[in-house]
């Protein structure tokens, strides 16, 4: 019947039934206060004779179980259910008992009290089937003895006794058999109670189950469209680089084109009108052309680079190469393009296998930049042998970059500066990276914004 009870359940089941039991006391208690007056009037219609003897029984009954029942409800949750209950119904049966003495022992119909006393016990204390047969013993004994006792321990009145012992005795045994079989439905509906406790938590599982599950497919919905708006703002920013790229790109190609048509022009208007065209003239127009025609083959270069490297094709032409001599002609390219003062600080010789063209391209990109967003301030250049591996630094003393704009100029189309202010297609620093990731190498930069920056390429000597 207690299959699979913890030992929480056992104890529950126990506090329970005790619960219960105390409840019986406070009942049995009230009708004890009301039926022990009740009865006192049956004495004084019935047995008046006796009146005088019986008053006092039913007085003190009153009496006892009023005291009893403000100990029940002082002690409701302290006392001990079990043995308030026995005292109570065993009191009541000595009280019946004497009664039953001061009539004549047996004798007296009012066995018939005992006999209501069993009944109350077997009705209201849903007590084990041992106790109950401890109750009814003992409650019959008590009968018993106060029988005899009036009889002077004799068997005087044989029918009163059989007939009164019947009546108690099957009392007794329904009493004992009705315990036994209310315990198995107490156990029974206890179980029910276990089994829809058990049921209920197992539906809040899996309510918490679908909850948790509905959850996270919402983060998991929400995450996703949280990666497809990113990812749609990533796309549509590269289309607008890229348009913005477009613009650049024609306006770059545009400025020298008109300068070569409008120097062209001017050329053939003087031929045409047979003007002479002096020497230093020629070698103007003649420094302008170059110019012009370097500026367009490097934006070029630059975009056929991009394809190249979109494409997956650009591969490096390595070659023993000395890099302080290479650095050496970049530098003094730099300058003839524009006329800045570069400072060149280098170790002596540094040989190594490099693609020669690719870094001079990545060392004069870095040193236009200089030029460029370097307000005409002298810029530096060192090339350094720092444990095995080549360490070349430019700094200028700019306009400088923000930091939140340091990492992204590496990117492809990136500038941090207006279309306006500067020409430029960012381009420069992407290829650049380009190079020195392809030779293993690192390229780092470090400003400060309005004061100026310090580009910081690392080589692997090899
Ligand atoms: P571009 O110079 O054509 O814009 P780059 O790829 O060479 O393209 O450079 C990307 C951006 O990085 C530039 O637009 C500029 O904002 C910033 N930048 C590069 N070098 C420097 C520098 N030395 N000082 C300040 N800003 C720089």
């Amino acid at each position: 019947m207690h299959i699979n009870w913890t030992p929480e359940d056992t104890k529950r089941y126990q506090q329970l039934v005790e619960t219960q039991t105390r409840e019986s006391c406070r009942i049995f208690s009230l009708l004890a206060i009301g039926l022990f007056p009740l009865y006192g009037f049956l004495d004084y219609y019935a047995h008046r004779e006796l009146f005088a003897d019986l008053i006092l029984n039913r007085i003190l009954g009153v009496t006892l179980f009023i005291l009893m029942f403000i100990y029940v409800v002082k002690r409701y949750a302290t006392m001990n259910p079990y043995l308030v209950g026995f005292f109570s119904l065993t009191l009541v049966t000595v009280m019946v008992t004497h009664q039953c003495y001061v009539m004549g022992g047996f004798v007296s119909p009012y066995y018939a009290g005992v006999s209501i006393v069993l009944l109350a016990g077997i009705l209201l204390f849903p007590v084990a089937p041992r106790q109950m047969f401890i109750f009814v013993t003992v409650n019959i004994a008590i009968y018993l003895l106060g029988g005899f006792l009036a009889s002077g321990l004799s068997l005087s009145h044989p029918y009163d006794f059989s007939n009164n012992m019947s009546v108690l005795l099957a009392n007794g045994v329904i009493g004992v058999v009705a315990s036994m079989h209310r315990e198995e439905l107490r156990i029974e509906s206890f179980n029910r109670l276990l089994q829809a406790e058990k049921s209920q938590s197992e539906l809040e599982a899996s309510k918490d189950l679908l909850q948790k599950n509905l959850q996270s497919e919402q983060d998991n919905v929400a995450a996703l469209v949280r990666e497809m708006t990113a990812r749609q703002a990533e796309i549509e920013r590269a289309l607008g680089l890229r348009e913005e790229f477009i613009s650049l790109a024609s306006h770059e190609l545009k400025t020298p084109i008109t300068s070569l048509s409008l120097q062209t022009q001017i050329f053939a208007r003087r031929v045409v009108q047979n003007q002479d065209i002096s020497k230093d003239q020629m070698l103007k127009l003649i420094t302008t052309y170059d110019q012009q025609l370097k500026r367009l083959n490097r934006i070029i270069s630059d975009m056929l680079d991009i394809s190249r490297i979109q494409a997956g094709k650009f591969e490096l032409e390595t070659g023993k190469i000395d890099l302080e001599l290479s650095i050496k002609q970049v530098v003094d390219l730099a300058m003839s393009i524009e006329r800045t003062t570069i400072n060149l600080v280098t170790e002596g010789q540094l040989i190594g296998t490099w693609d020669g063209f690719r870094l001079e391209q990545a060392v004069l990109n870095l040193l236009t930049n200089a030029i460029k967003y370097g307000r005409g301030r002298p810029i530096d250049i060192s090339l350094r042998n720092i444990a095995d591996r080549a360490h070349i630094t430019v700094s200028d003393q700019g306009i400088g970059i923000r930091p939140e704009n340091l990492e992204r100029i590496f990117r492809r189309f990136e500038r941090a500066v207006g279309a306006t202010e500067f020409a430029g297609l960012g381009l420069g620093l992407y290829i650049t990276k380009q190079i020195i990731d392809a030779h293993g190498g690192e390229i780092f930069v470090e400003s400060e914004f309005g004061k100026g920056s310090t580009f910081k390429v690392v080589l692997p000597v090899t």
